[in-house]
């Protein structure tokens, strides 16, 4: 019998897209759609965008919504009570966005934060296809990332699994938003490679220019990927000793400094691994835009969750 099409909703801060997805045709949606979500109107404006969004890609398709739709959220679910947490988009917190979302929509939802849906379409159509254990980092303006093993995510007690970006740094005391010192996250994302060549030569600029002076021999521009690499080593190497992935794929702004996958990088997570060697594949991501809401699709089969 033939698989059934997948339909998925990647809800965004800025944007709610949806897709559906044949699974023995990954490489194209069938259809796809896109609203912005206009997240200023409120939470329950929210959920009037998603269902938009559903009726969208039945008229586009002229297909009706299947029984189980997967949904793709920023911040994390929490297990014990269904809520989500530490979202970004700030009236999602606290909310039952599953239920809700099931309720408007007259369907199941089956909900993963965004970098749990990034880490299953990278790990089951992308860049990490194949291998049985995959770890899919977001580098941006945040830090974080999902786990993926044997085909299926890795939630967690906490719905947690996975957030190395608040994990401490030896010796660094930079405050965090999240109420501790030193985390990965003010470190390594965007705005802190930025605010770390911004104090040395008082100039704002993008980590993409910061990339290209680096690149001409700018020493200070070379300090700062230096200490991205340093610290970035570092910082991956405990997720390593932890999960020993057999591949990491790394997207978000930062995963497109084309250091993270040299010999420099792989010598500083040598530095801190518990292994005389280190056979774990860095790659860069092969999906592109289409991971949210592929990996979003991917949850709507049977087996996603442990
Ligand atoms: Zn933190």
């Amino acid at each position: 019998m033939k698989p059934a099409l997948l339909w998925g909703i990647d809800l965004g801060g800025t944007k709610v897209e949806g897709a559906i997805m044949d699974p023995e045709r990954p490489d194209r949606a069938i259809a796809r759609t896109r609203l912005p979500t206009e997240s200023d109107g409120g939470y329950e404006h929210i959920v009037t965008r998603v269902r938009a969004v559903v009726e969208r890609l039945e008229s586009e398709s002229g297909l009706r919504r299947p029984s189980v739709l997967g949904v793709g959220t920023p911040g994390a679910i929490e297990p014990a009570t269904g809520a989500l947490k530490n979202s970004n988009t700030v009236c999602l917190n606290g909310r039952l966005l599953g239920r809700d979302l099931a309720a408007a929509l007259g369907v199941e939802t089956r909900l993963a934060n965004d970098a749990n849906c990034f880490a299953l379409a990278e790990a089951t159509l992308g860049a990490a296809r194949g291998c049985d254990v995959v770890v899919g980092l977001i580098i941006g303006t945040g830090v974080g990332s999902g786990i993926v093993v044997h085909g299926r995510v890795l939630n967690g007690l906490h719905g947690i699994a996975g957030e190395w970006g608040h994990n401490p740094l030896c010796g660094e005391r930079t405050p965090c938003y999240c109420g501790r010192v030193g985390c990965v996250e003010t470190a390594i994302s965007g705005p802190a490679l930025e605010r770390f060549y911004g104090e040395r030569t008082g100039e704002s600029v993008s980590l993409p220019v910061i990339v290209q002076r680096a690149v001409a021999g700018d020493a200070d521009a070379g300090a700062t990927l230096g200490r991205l690499t340093d610290k970035f080593g570092e910082a991956i190497a405990a997720v390593i000793n932890i999960i020993d992935p057999d591949a990491i794929v790394i997207g978000g702004g930062v995963g497109n400094v084309d250091r993270l996958y040299g010999a420099e990088t792989r010598a500083s997570i040598r530095r801190h691994l518990f292994n005389p060697e280190l056979r774990t594949e860095l790659r860069r991501p092969a999906l592109g835009d289409s991971a949210g809401v592929f990996g979003a699709a991917l949850l709507a089969r049977t087996t996603t969750h442990w």
